[in-house]
Parts: structure tokens; C-alpha cells; sequence
């Protein structure tokens, strides 16, 4: 899956090829589909929701810059691989999701794979999760229309932010955020397309 997918395909980060090579992508997916967790593309997980294309999470891992001694918050823990992940490269991972079930399908999943360095917890990531802020490495799993304010100021001088944006519907774009000297440099990435980002409530 590394050499044909994710190497084959641009990915030359050393530490994100490492990841992707460790971290057991069937054990983050249903018994029903494991047999494809190495092909080419996203796979339900149950309640609507994908565990992400290889490529996708290797891009956007390599994107955020991910190196021993950083904190990231990922928004949408879905099956916990993306989360995985990050988490054999950078310190400590929060993350969280908004399906009740999946959240505590991945924390089970966290322990029984030894993932101490990860902290997930139900709710809705919108607002991000304050308590812990500054963080390194935001990324959103999920599309909007628009970058959550929250996510924005939780963000660390010099972080990086990664999420789909545009219409949640159809095919948005990646967007990079990166936070330099109090501004704000904004990059779009490759077309995505990913499951719309939900609201408590709505
Ligand atoms: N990172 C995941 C991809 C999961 S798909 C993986 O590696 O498997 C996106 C996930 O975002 C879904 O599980 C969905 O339930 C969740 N989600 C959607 N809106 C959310 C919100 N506002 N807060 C937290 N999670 C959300």
C-alpha cells in the first residue's frame, strides 16, 4: 500500500512513510470489510462515516508537519486511524467526534493498540477543545464551507491547520492554514472530498 499508493504518488516525508507502514489499517475497520483495508480508497465504518483513502491521510499528515515534540488536534476521530497516525510521530494527539459510537469504538481501539498518547473524547469539534490549546497541527476530517473560528485561535505561532473546505455536498478543496507572526497564510491543496462536518443540535 506505501510503494504503490502513498510513495509512488509524492509522499517523501520520512517520518509520515514510517507511520504509514506501522500503523494496522484493518485493525481500524469493521471485520466485515478488513479484506479491502489496504485498497485505494475510503471504507464505511458504520453510522454513515468513512475511514479515509491511504493517500489522503498520508497527504495531509505530511502537509501538517508532524515531528516529535508537537501537539495536534484532529476534529473527527471517526475509526482513529488519521489519529493513529499522527500519534507514532508527534507527542500527544486530542481528538474528537460527534458519533457517541465511533468515539467509543476508538477509544477501545486506542488502548487495545497501546496508543497512550492519545486523548479523544465525545463532542461536537466545532469549537475545538480549548483546555488543551495552543496546538501545532489542527486537522478536520470533515467538510464546511468555512474554517471554524475556534479552530483558528487555537492554533499555535507557526501551526498548522488542514481541512475541506467548500461545499459539503460535492467535492471541496484541502486547505492549508499556517499562523506566522499573528497573520494568517492561507493555501488551497488538492480537491477532496470528504463527509460533511456536523452541528450539535442541528
Ligand atoms: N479521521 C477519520 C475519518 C473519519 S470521517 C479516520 O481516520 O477514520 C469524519 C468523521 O468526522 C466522522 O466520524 C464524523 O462522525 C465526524 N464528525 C463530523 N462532524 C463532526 C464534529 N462537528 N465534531 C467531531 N466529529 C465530527
Amino acid at each position: 500500500m506505501v510503494e504503490t499508493q502513498i510513495a509512488a504518488r509524492g509522499i517523501t516525508d520520512a517520518a509520515t512513510l514510517r507511520a504509514m507502514r506501522k500503523v494496522p489499517r484493518h485493525l481500524f475497520m469493521p471485520a466485515a470489510s478488513a479484506r479491502n483495508a489496504y485498497s485505494d480508497g475510503p471504507e464505511p465504518i458504520g453510522y454513515g462515516q468513512t475511514i479515509s483513502q491511504p493517500f489522503i491521510v498520508a497527504y495531509m499528515t505530511e502537509v501538517a508537519k508532524p515531528a516529535r515534540g508537537k501537539t495536534a488536534l484532529e476534529i473527527g476521530t471517526g475509526s482513529g486511524y488519521q489519529a493513529a497516525v499522527l500519534a507514532e510521530i508527534i507527542d500527544t494527539v486530542y481528538t474528537i467526534e460527534i458519533v457517541p459510537e465511533l468515539a467509543r469504538e476508538a477509544s477501545t481501539r486506542f488502548k487495545m493498540l497501546g496508543y497512550g498518547n492519545i486523548v479523544a473524547r465525545y463532542g461536537d469539534g466545532y469549537k475545538g477543545w480549548p483546555e488543551h490549546a495552543p496546538y501545532d497541527i489542527i486537522i478536520v476530517t470533515a467538510a464546511a464551507d468555512h474554517i471554524p473560528q475556534p479552530l483558528k485561535d487555537q492554533l499555535a505561532e507557526g501551526g498548522r491547520l488542514v481541512m475541506p473546505v467548500g461545499n459539503p455536498a460535492a467535492v471541496q478543496h484541502l486547505i492549508l492554514l499556517i499562523k506566522k507572526k499573528g497573520g494568517i497564510i492561507e493555501k488551497s491543496l488538492v480537491p477532496v472530498r470528504f463527509v460533511p462536518l456536523k452541528r450539535l443540535g442541528n
